[in-house]
């Protein structure tokens, strides 16, 4: 812990939640979108129906309604046949990550890690002092080129690395999705390598134009599908607060990780499983999603049109996703989006900077705009200010 660095953006939302910023850092869904009406009936049918089930301690793998819930929720992003014993509720997508890590890696092991990454990644890892080595990646998700070169540079460096972590689809901060081509390319990698691949997966419900992908652990073939740890959650099209999240286990860390969630918390909140179980079974969600995906390409839009409109031609360079709820964007070379970050809380905006999400590089005129939270006319203003404190 002694070199334990705290997070940045846990930093930054705390100014975040000042009422004069617009906030554009965190990845916190619009809480307008959240279903209360179908929670609060989900909840009041668990104390009708299983009340003290839903109220006593529970497996450490999980409620098996719900993991019953999440195996057909998988079905429908086309992974078919998830046993429920190779599933594992875990409390949000992070304690995932985590349980993976602690299982998987000693002092100094080797973790590849998408470049840019998702920061609380980065920062499980750190915590088990892995050394970290950044991926390319690009509009089409990670760069297997530059992955095969940094596998073979390891190779000679006598190291192999652990596990390679990925948000393959609307990815964290960069919005960009592997393409299905790179897809099987990936599985085909960690198959012939032999290393394992997390694939962290909590936004791909969120897609908002173009066509669906499935999730790479959906194209995996038998000799494939040992290589991959896939983890998702409900946080994103659900509610965060539930703190529910699965991951799909080869069989031979199956019991590592029982055992290391075990250890953890004893098991995710039961009465948590129970309402989701509930609610999921009503189909409400269903109902819920085709209101949730259009909200966010809505707000998408609004961004991209702003930043089209307000800043002036070559200052910004941005994508442009089919989901997620992130813009990843790009200043001039010179620009240090770390000062600018600065000068843009005077101006009433927030966002956050590049460099964070880059663990073994310094590029720093990077920055991730998330669209999700703010309302489309806070969406409009937060740009303008943003405009005017590049200008300033
Ligand atoms: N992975 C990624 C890429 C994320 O963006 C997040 C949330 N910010 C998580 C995992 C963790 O989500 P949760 O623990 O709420 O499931």
């Amino acid at each position: 812990m002694k070199n334990a660095k705290p997070s940045f953006v846990r930093e930054i939302l705390k100014v975040a939640n000042r009422a004069d910023i617009i906030s554009f850092a965190g990845g916190l869904p619009a809480p307008e979108l959240f279903d209360v009406d179908g929670i609060r009936d989900a909840t009041a049918l668990v104390f009708e129906k299983n009340s003290t089930a839903a109220l006593q301690y529970g497996p450490t793998d999980g409620v098996r309604g719900f993991k019953l819930q999440v195996s057909e929720l998988m079905a429908r992003r086309g992974v078919n046949s998830v046993k429920l014993e190779e599933l594992i509720v875990t409390t949000g997508s992070q304690q995932g990550i985590d349980l993976i890590a602690k299982v998987m890696l000693d002092p100094g092991d080797v973790v590849l890690v998408e470049r840019p990454a998702y920061l609380a990644a980065v920062q499980v890892f750190e915590l088990y002092e892995a050394e970290l080595r950044g991926v390319d990646s690009d509009a089409d998700g990670l760069n297997l080129e530059s992955l095969e070169v940094e596998i073979a540079a390891l190779k000679k460096e006598g190291k192999r690395p652990k596990f390679i972590y990925t948000v393959a689809t609307f990815g964290n901060p960069s919005g960009a999705t592997l393409s299905l081509e790179r897809r099987y390319k990936l599985l085909e990698i960690a198959a012939r390598e032999q290393i394992l691949l997390l694939e962290d997966d909590p936004y791909c419900e969120l897609r908002f134009s173009g066509e669906t992908l499935p999730p790479v652990i959906a194209l995996a073939d038998e000799a494939q599908r040992p290589w991959i740890v896939y983890m998702s959650t409900l946080s994103k099209f659900v509610a965060p607060g539930l703190r529910l999240g699965w991951m799909i286990v080869p069989d031979g860390l199956v019991q590592a990780l029982t055992i290391a969630k075990q250890a953890a918390d004893l098991h995710t909140s039961t009465f948590n499983q129970h309402v989701a179980a509930a609610y999921l079974e009503t189909g409400r969600l269903e109902a819920a999603l085709p209101r949730i995906r259009e909200a966010y390409g809505i707000k998408a839009k609004a961004m991209i049109d702003a930043l089209n409109g307000s800043f002036p031609a070559g200052t910004i360079e941005f994508n442009q996703p089919d989901g997620g709820m992130f813009l990843w964007a790009k200043m001039a070379d010179s620009v240090d989006t770390f000062a600018f970050v600065k000068t843009a809380i005077d101006a009433g905006v927030i966002f956050v900077p590049g460099i964070t999400f880059f663990p073994d590089a310094k590029r720093l005129n990077y920055l991730r705009l998330s669209f999700a939270t703010p309302s489309v006319p806070d969406i409009q203003e937060g740009v303008k200010r943003l405009a005017r404190a590049v200008v300033d």
